[in-house]
């Protein structure tokens, strides 16, 4: 997969139009409203039908009146796919960007597009003293491309580093985990026509992150180190495939603070989010449209924005790659330490979240 953002803009400055699918309309933007209800969520004209903490308090009391099969039914599917997608555009570096997810999935890029920018990480503040709840910009950096079949390809590279990859069996491990990590993604898209490639090259290869693995550190900063224990668990694949997701600029949906902190009733109230889906709870392998819509309007609007006198975009598109691989030093946000066992609850550790909380703000 040749993969070079100076040979798109350069050869797309030959084409007096964008070539999209046939069908593909104008990319413009169209309202909230009726972007969401195409992926599923459940919209009351521009807005969702909850806010955020009403639905889990109705969530989580469906869970204490003892229905625990309530996480099967994932009857609020709608409610969390409108408050998280509105949440995610409205926290990318790429905001204004809203194409018709009917054009977006029909997208037929006629080079490889490089995709990078940054998304909003929030951590809930702190309650006892009243803070609002943080923001930290985190990178994202993948490639989008077609193929001969018109599937769209969606490319991560990761260069892996760390002494445990001197054993041979270790580092074909890593790609064998990768590759079923993809499949997650790959096999669950729109008409499953979006393949899904994670690749584990060299450093010689541009690869779009750099990740330390280390042996039993128990938890994972997703553009920085990974515990190597994941490529073992059971669930690792799922794991895995949730960290690419943030590679692919997707936030941990779950509330860190109240996550770390309260280990209040049930899932649904410490977590604040769809604990069936990957991005609410990474031990899962269940991903939802607007995870799609939210990877490949970026590309969509990567070719509607694009114009022949942007030369500069180049310029640009080098820097922030450039920022990229040099923030991915330094710890910044984590995800739970989730090679214990699952269900497993964690015990409250505030002097150890403040300390990280502090770590994030340093390098936001
Ligand atoms: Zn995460």
């Amino acid at each position: 997969m040749k993969t070079s953002s100076i040979l798109f803009f350069g050869s797309l400055a030959l084409l007096p139009f964008p070539v999209f699918g046939e069908e593909t309309g104008s990319l413009a933007n169209i309202e909230f409203g009726q972007l969401a209800s195409q992926l599923g969520a459940t919209t009351v004209g521009e807005n969702c039908r909850y806010k955020k903490l009403d639905l889990t308090k109705i969530e989580s009391d469906d869970f204490s009146s003892s229905n625990h099969f309530i996480f099967n039914q994932d009857k609020y599917a709608g409610d969390w796919s409108c408050i998280n997608l509105k949440a995610h555009i409205k926290d990318d570096s790429l905001k204004d960007c809203t194409p018709n997810p009917s054009d977006v999935f029909q997208l037929s890029p006629d080079s490889p597009l490089k995709i990078n920018g940054k998304e909003g990480y929030r951590a809930g503040g702190i309650p006892i003293l009243n803070t609002p709840a943080l923001k930290f910009n985190m990178p994202y950096q993948y490639e989008v491309s077609k193929d001969k079949e018109n599937n769209l390809n969606v490319t991560v590279k990761i260069h892996f580093t760390g002494s445990i990859l001197k054993d041979p069996s270790n580092k074909a491990l890593v790609q064998v985990q990768l590759d079923k990590a993809a499949e997650v993604w790959s096999k669950q898209s729109p008409s499953g026509k979006m393949k899904f490639h994670f690749l584990s090259v060299e450093a010689s290869e541009k690869p779009d992150f750099k990740v330390e693995l280390k042996p039993k550190i128990h938890a994972h900063l997703y553009n920085s180190t990974w515990d190597f224990e994941l490529f073992k668990a059971g669930y690792g694949a799922n794991t895995i495939a949730h960290e690419i997701g943030h590679m692919m600029g997707i936030p941990d949906e779950y509330d860190p603070f109240r996550d770390d902190i309260w280990k209040v009733h049930n899932e649904v109230d410490s977590r604040r989010c769809n604990t069936r889906g990957m991005m609410c709870n990474s031990y899962v392998k269940k991903t939802y449209p607007y995870y799609y819509y939210l990877i490949l309007r970026r590309a969509a609007c990567a070719l509607r924005d694009q114009s022949p006198s942007q030369k500069e975009t180049v310029e640009k598109s080098l820097d922030v790659m450039s920022e990229v691989q040099a923030v991915t030093k330094g710890p910044t946000v984590d995800c739970e330490p989730e090679t214990e066992a699952p269900p497993k609850k964690k015990r409250s550790k505030f002097l150890d979240y403040l300390r990280r909380l502090f770590q994030r703000s340093k390098n936001d």
